[in-house]
């Protein structure tokens, strides 16, 4: 690595709490890594990144990951979750690390309020405080491209193929490949690092991105029955008997989101999904440059500026988002 390089600049604006971080591990022999519920490329593979490093270059050490499976997401991304039990974090001084999570409600497995200690790693703005050790920057386009920064400003550690893929995973998923403006020559930067390593692309990409052909029964009904407003939001509506003829869940609604990012005039476009379930309608919003994560927090949500999530509690709040979106993207 070049001495002038963007990894090495930013790990020593950092130095103090990476050595703190690594005292942290080499202090404690039981160590969990935790991500966000409902995870996403960058949640699994952030946590998988650091669970491998953690595993090859600790082995003497027991270090576990935790959080629900996600059917979405494995075994084709990453490998399903094994079961940890009780034990493991009721007999030891367990240090959790918690990766792209910026609730404390939001992280998967509450086993993290039996550790001794825990560390935040994020990249989302800061909504809870809720680390003994936080790092966090939100200006990271993934929480991959922090643990990548860490990992490779740890002089010594082994960074293996497959803890590489996971954090290109990670990276590739939050940027949207490369597309987002939160990527940076940092960004670059640490992808090269990762794919020095021996990484494959198309098949990094074919296991993130690959459907079944009757998804696109699902792109035809997007495409047949999408809106956009007068001043240019685009969005489609999945209702739950449309989500029952497609055969989908409504967490895959937003599957077919980005459709709609690359045509003239659309600014922000959307998805809404009805989950019965939780009595919300799921909400997917993506921009195209306008900041929208404000108003994804007006609708129990939030997120980054070119992509968050909502959860409108009825058709009537869905209605007032739409027009809320709008509104702001009038005259811009
Ligand atoms: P998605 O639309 O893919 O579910 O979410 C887009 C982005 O917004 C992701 O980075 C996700 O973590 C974030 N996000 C989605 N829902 C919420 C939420 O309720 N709160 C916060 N803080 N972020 C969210
Ligand atoms: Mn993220």
């Amino acid at each position: 690595m070049r001495k002038d390089s963007e990894i090495e600049k930013y790990g020593k604006s950092r130095r103090l709490k990476y050595r703190k971080f690594f005292r942290l591990i080499e202090k404690y022999d039981y160590i969990a890594v935790f991500r966000h519920v409902k995870p996403d490329f960058d949640a699994v593979g952030s946590q998988m990144g650091l669970y491998t490093y953690l595993r090859d270059n600790y082995p003497n050490k027991h270090i576990v990951y935790v959080g629900e499976n996600s059917e979405d997401l494995m075994p084709q991304c990453v490998p399903e979750v094994k079961y940890v039990d009780d034990s493991f974090f009721k007999e030891h001084d367990v240090l959790a690390i918690a990766v792209d999570t910026s609730q404390k409600k939001r992280i998967s497995d509450e086993r993290y309020k039996l550790c001794k200690y825990l560390v935040k790693i994020d990249h989302h703005p800061e909504v809870d405080h809720y680390g003994r050790l936080q790092i966090v920057d939100e200006e990271l386009s993934a929480a991959g491209e922090l643990v990548a920064n860490i990992l490779l400003n740890h002089k010594g550690g082994l960074i293996t193929r497959e803890c590489a893929f996971y954090l290109y995973m990670a990276i590739a998923g939050d940027s949207n490949r490369f597309l987002y403006d939160s990527v940076t020559p940092h960004t670059f930067e640490v992808s090269i690092e990762l794919l020095k390593k021996g990484i494959v692309l198309s098949d990094l990409y074919r296991r993130m991105y690959e459907e079944d052909l009757s998804s696109l029964n699902v792109t035809r009904y997007v495409l047949d029955n999408f809106k956009v407003t007068p001043n240019g939001v685009a969005y489609y509506i999945l209702d739950k008997e449309t989500l029952n003829k497609l055969g989908i869940k409504a967490k895959q609604g937003k599957n077919n989101i980005n459709v709609f990012d690359h045509y003239k005039g659309i600014k922000i476009w959307c998805s809404f999904s009805e989950d019965v379930e939780e009595k919300v309608w799921r909400t997917s919003i993506r921009s195209a440059g306008l900041p929208i994560e404000k108003i994804a927090l007006k609708y129990n949500g939030g997120g980054h500026a070119q992509a968050s999530g909502a959860k409108p509690k009825n058709m009537k709040e869905v209605m007032e988002l739409i027009n809320e979106l709008d509104e702001y993207a009038k005259g811009k």
